[in-house]
């Protein structure tokens, strides 16, 4: 039997370089990163941090300039298993209407899975599929300029899913979309992960986005600064307020009432624990009042 790889993605020392007439930037510098089959992984990072470049490399949009990137053991430097590498790693990009080609839903969610030459029959059924599991079945048959903007996000996110990619990079997939919008991707998303095992990998600089994480890295300047557990990154809040980042108001909140002397977690990141840790110490301030 094949071993099978504990990592879908491996990027190994990779820096990438634009280069336009006389000018070279850096915009990654020698990362290297393991993205393990079946995580939820976010990527936080100010504009300008290397994010999208690093995103673009997963699934062989960019080339490195020097190092490797290797999806299920493929290099993405292999011409002729390019489209293999695209199959496994889908990308979901920020603006949806640059996303939807079709004018009827299920025509839109069909196309991907066309275009890998999948007979119409399975076709079909991954449609339906796709669109209940972002849940979007009822509007197969509507036209997507309709819809709100999360809406036509989730049908991008279905149009990808429909080609079953083992893993899906989405870049700023929220930045246009109003709260609740937003709210609809995360939770999509979550549930693509815990109930299908997709491996998800989520660049965004929504902070609260991450909280269901099971990893955050936090990119700078082209490299990783931290690499952790939602709870672990989001308690370094001076660290994170350094490279222009914002936190959670959670953790925030925590953070100043420690720095105040309070005795708070400052690990909470959920409202509720956020709350408990609160009354914990409203309690220990009322009881040393009364004495
Ligand atoms: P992020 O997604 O975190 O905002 P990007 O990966 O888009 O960061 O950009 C990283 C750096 O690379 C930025 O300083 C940006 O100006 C530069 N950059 C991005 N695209 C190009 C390009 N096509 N040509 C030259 N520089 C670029
Ligand atoms: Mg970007």
């Amino acid at each position: 039997m094949d071993e099978v790889m504990n990592n879908i993605i491996e990027v190994k020392n990779v820096t990438y370089e634009y280069t336009d007439e006389d000018n070279r930037f850096t915009a990654v510098k020698n990362l290297s990163l393991d993205i393990e089959r079946g995580s939820f992984t976010v990527i936080l990072g100010h504009n300008g941090s290397g994010k999208s470049t690093l995103a673009k490399m997963l699934n062989g949009l960019n080339k490195p300039t020097r190092g490797d990137v290797f999806v299920d053991g493929i290099n993405t430097k292999a011409e002729e298993t390019e489209i293999e590498v695209k199959r496994k790693v889908g990308m979901v990009f920020q603006n949806p209407d640059n996303q939807i080609i079709a004018s009827i839903v299920e025509e839109d969610v069909a196309f991907g899975p066309e275009n890998l030459g999948i007979p119409p029959e399975e076709i079909r059924q991954r449609v339906d599929s796709a669109l209940a599991t972002v849940d979007m079945a009822d509007f197969k048959k509507s036209t997507p300029h309709h819809l709100s903007g999360g809406q036509k996000q989730r049908i991008a996110i279905a149009g990808m899913i429909a080609m079953e990619p083992e893993c899906l990079v989405l870049d700023e997939p929220t930045a246009m979309l109003d709260p609740k919008g937003r709210a609809e991707i995360i939770s999509t998303l979550l549930r693509l992960n815990k109930e299908k095992g997709m491996t998800v990998v989520l660049i965004t600089h929504y902070m609260e986005e991450a909280e269901n994480a099971d990893r955050v890295i936090v990119m700078n300047d082209g490299e990783i600064i931290a690499d952790d557990k939602p709870k672990t990154i989001f308690s370094d809040v001076k660290r994170l307020k350094d490279v222009g980042l914002d936190v959670p108001q959670t953790a925030e909140l925590l953070y100043k009432l420690k720095s105040e002397g309070f005795g708070v977690d400052t690990h909470a990141l959920s409202v509720e624990e956020a709350a408990e840790q609160i009354i914990k110490a409203l309690g220990t301030f009322t009881d040393s009042e009364e004495k």
